[in-house]
């Protein structure tokens, strides 16, 4: 059915990529229109750190970062192919997104984040941007609870809103945390006007905040969102440009006229598991993915390829390690969690199943999933793997979704729940028995590394050697502050997957954020950008915030683009 709605641009998906498009195609003046097929929009954005890598981007008063330290740090952490072009436009055009979504009313502020190599060439730690908290309020009561929540974990009780520094006092129990706590309690429910219409928080933190924060401007731009309305096909006319969208939104399907381009913001095909099957050297299970359940299923991907799309870097998730808990007070659902900095811990270990560590276990969470993949291809003994660690761990860290001590002592943890997600046992050898690793092997590992605690030096994988692992070290744990002595009783293991925050590769797109076909030709009127699309960095997860940096810059490349080539259209010009 053709409903005769026409818009000059239709973005798919409510993500970053899709928000930070439509923003820009409307500052350009034109009209846009993001289709979202969940009922919530914010896509897995909106859960997320809200973190965003924006290499030399000039916030701050003393950032000396320069391009050519980029470019020698992007040269020297990135391997196998990578489109120079696009990592040009995006090193160059990054900055200036983030001045334009400054400049357009989105508070952004540097934060001190070590790049995920910071031997290597180039590095630095003051790459990454955050927003401050946003009052979610601002958005209209009827909008601000239909924005996706933040992820579980990165709340307080899975309630209370937390901000970074919240976040990491909390799970380090930094001087002072149980005031923090108190007060991320106190502050909402002190909050009594937004008590009596929601239990969602008001202060969005995090990437709540980000994307908050941008759809604010969207919306005050005119810019039209229709959630529950999912992208089935794309438009094309009788030269093969796209000209638009056929949709359906409770089982009713009709087409949307876009006059100047389609955006693919739609996500990454993480809970597509025929598209994991085919593209992963080692699949994986769809619900290993930290973002949001059944969400992102490669639908843009899908419809491109019906076009000729090319695909590129499909063989890779953005990784982090995630394990599978029983979601509190929700009868037979499981909710997945993040392990990513609970893994370089000091009194823990990680182990294949064959009881053999296979990484650096402090090192970035992409490179973890990297080794994973690497160990199970050459050993067929990883994914999962296994986290196994003391009682002085277990008292003050978490091991994925089971919380330290102070939060979930012992007699609290659900009987069920133990030599089921969690195993524990009185020595190493009977945790060996109990998880099916054989015993020499695990019990060689924990020696090995309770003499690495001892001198502070790992020389199997360098753990705690450099700034990037000793920041999420225990600085009271020396000499090493990511090795402690796995030696004290009870002795723990939780399984470990090759989860992920998304996938890494996707719809094969231009520097100009522009659809590639399998002829090398930009297919006419569709565009790409975010996890729909292949990232700038080939295989690799330079610093913090490397997804949604791209995603950003090639959504506000390709609405600089199309409103380029509508502007030509008007004037008669040929489209460069
Ligand atoms: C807990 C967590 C924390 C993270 N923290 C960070 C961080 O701090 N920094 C960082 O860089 N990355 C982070 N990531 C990864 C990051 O969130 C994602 O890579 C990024 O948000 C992807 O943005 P996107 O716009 O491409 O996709 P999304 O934000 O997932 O948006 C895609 C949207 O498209 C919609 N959609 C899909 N198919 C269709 C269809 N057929 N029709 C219509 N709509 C459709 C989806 O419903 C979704 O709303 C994190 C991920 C998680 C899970």
């Amino acid at each position: 059915m053709n409903t005769g709605e026409t818009f000059d641009v239709v973005v798919v998906g409510s993500g970053a990529a899709g928000a930070m498009t439509a923003l820009r195609a409307a500052e350009n003046g034109l009209s846009v229109l993001i289709i979202e097929k969940a009922h919530k929009f914010g896509g897995t954005s909106a859960t997320s750190g809200g973190v965003m890598w924006i290499p030399n981007h000039g916030l701050g008063e003393s950032n000396e970062d320069s391009r050519e330290q980029v470019m020698d740090y992007l040269a020297s952490v990135t391997s196998g192919p990578v489109n120079p072009e696009k990592l040009n436009a995006y090193v160059d055009q990054a900055p200036e997104m983030a001045y334009y979504l400054k400049a357009s009313g989105v508070e952004l502020i540097p934060a001190a984040w070590p790049d995920y190599f910071p031997d290597k060439p180039g590095a630095r730690a003051d790459r990454s941007v955050v927003c401050p908290t946003y009052d979610g309020r601002r958005l209209g009561d009827d909008r601000y609870s239909l924005m996706r929540e933040q992820f579980n974990r990165f709340k307080l009780f899975n309630r209370y809103a937390m901000d970074l520094t919240e976040t990491f006092s909390l799970m380090m129990q930094n001087k002072g945390w149980r005031r923090v706590a108190a007060n991320v309690i106190r502050r909402y429910w002190m909050d009594r006007s937004t008590r009596k219409v929601s239990h969602r928080d008001r202060r969005f933190t995090q990437g709540a905040a980000l994307i908050g924060a941008v759809y604010e401007q969207v919306f005050k731009r005119g810019v039209q969102l229709r959630m529950e309305t999912k992208l089935e096909h794309l438009v094309i006319d009788a030269g093969g440009k796209v000209t638009g969208v056929e949709v359906s939104n409770f089982g009713r399907k009709y087409t949307i006229t876009a006059q100047h381009g389609v955006v693919l913001g739609s996500g990454g095909f993480e809970w597509n598991q025929e598209l994991r099957d085919r593209f992963y050297p080692v699949p994986g299970l769809t619900r290993y993915s930290s973002t949001p359940e059944d969400g992102n299923r490669g639908e843009g991907l899908i419809a491109a390829e019906k076009l000729g799309a090319a695909t590129e870097h499909t063989g890779e998730g953005w990784w982090i390690p995630t394990m599978t808990l029983p979601m509190p007070k929700s009868s037979n659902f499981h909710e997945i969690h993040q392990a990513a900095f609970d893994v370089g811990r000091p009194w823990s270990v990680c182990v294949n199943r064959k009881g053999v560590r296979f990484v650096d276990e402090a090192t970035g969470y992409d490179s973890f999933g990297q080794a994973m993949v690497q160990d199970q291809i050459a050993t067929g003994a990883n994914c999962p793997c296994w986290l196994v660690f003391d009682a002085k761990f277990r008292a003050k860290f978490s091991a994925g979704g089971l919380m330290p001590w102070a939060h979930t002592p012992e007699h609290k943890v659900p009987a069920d729940w133990w030599d089921h997600y969690i195993f524990r046992a009185d020595t190493i050898e009977a945790l060996a028995t109990k998880i099916k690793v054989p015993v020499d092997a695990l019990r060689t590992t924990v020696s090995n590394m309770n003499g690495y605690a001892k001198t502070g030096v790992d020389p199997e994988f360098g753990r705690g050697s450099n700034i990037y692992d000793q920041f999420f070290g225990d600085p009271t744990v020396s000499p090493n502050p990511n090795l402690g002595p796995i030696d004290k009783a009870p002795f723990y293991a939780v399984p470990i997957n090759n989860g992920d925050l998304g996938t890494k590769g996707g719809i094969k797109t231009d520097a100009r954020a522009r659809v590639i076909d399998l002829q090398g030709k930009p297919i006419a009127g569709l565009y790409a950008a975010g996890n729909a699309s292949g990232n700038p960095f080939g295989d690799c997860y330079p610093g913090a915030g490397a997804t949604i940096g791209p995603a950003m810059t090639f959504g506000y490349i390709a609405a600089n683009d199309i409103a380029e080539r509508a502007g030509n259209q008007l004037s008669g010009k040929q489209p460069s």
